[in-house]
């Protein structure tokens, strides 16, 4: 049987008198890139909040559980220290920093100097893009680059799932190709990805499996190659029909 890392029943959030989740039930297993996609609003960054725990003042009702222990409710440091790892929308990494400091901002929850250099090399390997650059600020990079940055970085913290909100936005297509067959590379590496994404043709293409949120709720999930096909999803959600 598949190992369960995430598994979210019943979830539902309001913003004061907004009920913005109404209702989700999600499961992430081990080695496996699921993507929640949908459209705008539909309540997809709200529910990756209530995961990492920085939904203050809300009202959270329901049940999460990741690597087998209830965190609905636990301190974003105390995720980050069993190894959950988000990347946000708008990235966030450390301008200031060149990107190989930012790598090891990364990895600093671990000690073990010739593995974090051994990790480097491998995701140098992915994003060669970074490697040529390693020395310049991360401030000067592309948005692309910039995302492929914070991926990387949040890659160096060997997490057991990492949590990517829209990594494609704001992007060129081209990078945006990019990104995502980064993200089928990082996925074909064993790590476990839970992806948000409104590029539902790109993600349902990279993707196991997949959920569609609408206005709060899971409507639909399954195979991502069968919902690529599914006349609802191509007409709602992939433009076509
Ligand atoms: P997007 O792709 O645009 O980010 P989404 O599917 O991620 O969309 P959410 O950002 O989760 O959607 O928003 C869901 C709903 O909750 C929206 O109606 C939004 O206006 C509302 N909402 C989000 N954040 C807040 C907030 N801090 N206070 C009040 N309402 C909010």
């Amino acid at each position: 049987m598949s190992e369960n890392v995430l598994k979210i029943s019943g979830l539902k959030i309001a913003y004061g008198g907004i009920q913005a989740v109404k209702g989700v039930d999600l499961e992430v297993n081990k080695g496996e890139l699921v993507t929640l996609i949908g459209a705008n609003g539909a309540g997809k960054t709200t529910t990756l909040k209530a995961i990492t725990g920085t939904l203050p003042g809300c009202k959270v009702e329901g049940q999460i559980t990741y690597t087998g222990q209830a965190i609905l409710g636990a301190k974003s440091f105390q995720l980050v220290k069993n190894s959950l790892a988000m990347v946000p929308e708008g990235r966030g990494v450390f301008t200031r920093m060149t990107i190989l400091e930012n790598l090891l901002m990364g990895a600093y929850t671990r000690n073990d100097k010739a593995g974090i250099q051994a990790d480097i090399d491998k995701w140098f390997g992915v994003f060669p893009r970074l490697k040529e650059r390693s020395a310049q600020l991360a401030g000067t990079l592309s948005g692309g680059e910039q995302q492929m940055l914070a991926m990387a970085r949040a890659l160096m913290s060997h997490p057991k799932l990492l949590l990517l909100d829209e990594p494609s936005m704001g992007l060129s297509p081209i990078m945006v190709e990019k990104i995502f067959e980064v993200v089928r590379t990082v996925s074909a590496q064993g790590v476990t990805i839970l992806l948000v994404e409104q590029n539902a043709k790109l993600a349902l293409q990279a993707a196991h499996r997949g959920y569609v949120m609408d206005s709060g709720l899971i409507t639909m999930t399954g195979k991502a190659s069968e919902m690529l096909d599914d006349p609802k999803v191509r007409e709602a959600y992939l433009g076509e029909g």
